[in-house]
């Protein structure tokens, strides 16, 4: 039996996630990183669909700040998670994991457009797929994509990679006694008003049961062993 607790997975990585420490949008030291990561899972047989987001080049809250067309700059932002998707691609393949891009905005000549079934065959058949463009929708955010893309798919859990190390009952930056959950509840999170995910992904999955992985994505194999039940980062549940 597979030491993983989890089959199929949908990974969401924040834009932020590929920049280095020098400010580039994009380092390449760091997509490498994690796509050895990426690697180690699907060697493990896991399904991994991924959603990445675009704060790192633009995001369409700071265009509309600064006067632009909120869905203008919106789309800005999804044609920016493109950019990051085809990154990461490259990373993947050039260390032998095969890997598709399915947008849901269409660009023929550069990726795959998303049709769901078929997005489930290639997981299937054991290649990674990034969901590029988010939801296609402005006014919505990458977290929301990748909880609208993980109840899709059908996947058992869907992983947040940030920066922290999890869910904590104060904000761990700020306040050197906060204490880190192992396991915690939507409700919970709801009523303590802790912030996770913007509120449309997070009912998105406590209406559909999805559990939710929080995890530092610093740390060297974190997401093979959230994956195999260990205690790293919190566990959301219903
Ligand atoms: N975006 C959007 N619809 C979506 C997903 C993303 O309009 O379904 C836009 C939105 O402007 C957002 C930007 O794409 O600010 C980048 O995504 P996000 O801010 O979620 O990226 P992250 O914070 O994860 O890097």
């Amino acid at each position: 039996m597979s030491e993983y607790l989890y089959k199929r997975v949908l990974l969401k990585l924040s834009g932020e996630a590929l920049m280095g420490n020098g400010g580039c949008s994009i380092d390449p030291s760091v997509i490498e990183r994690l796509s050895l990561q990426i690697r180690e899972l699907v060697e493990a047989r896991i399904e991994v669909g991924i959603v990445v987001g675009g704060g790192n080049i633009f995001r369409g809250m700071s265009g509309a700040a600064g006067g632009m067309d909120r869905a203008q700059a919106d789309y800005m932002g999804m044609l920016a998670t493109v950019m990051n998707a085809l990154a990461l691609q490259d990373a993947l393949e050039r260390l032998g994991c095969p890997c598709r891009v399915m947008s849901a905005i269409q660009m023929n000549e550069v990726c795959e457009p998303y049709i769901r079934r078929r997005a489930i065959r290639h997981l299937e058949q054991g290649d990674v797929v990034i969901f590029a463009a988010g939801s296609g929708n402005p006014f919505f955010t990458t977290d929301t994509a990748a909880a609208l893309r993980a109840c899709e798919i059908g996947a058992d859990c869907l992983l947040k990679a940030t920066k922290v190390d999890g869910v904590y009952d104060k904000d761990p930056c700020t306040n050197d006694d906060a204490v880190r959950f192992e396991t915690i509840t939507y409700h919970e999170v709801l009523v303590r008003g802790l912030r996770v995910m913007d509120a449309t992904a997070a009912a998105l999955c406590q209406d559909n049961s999805m559990p939710i992985i929080v995890l530092n994505i610093d740390g060297k194999d974190h997401i093979r062993r959230a994956l195999a039940g260990e205690p790293v980062g919190t566990v959301i549940v219903q």
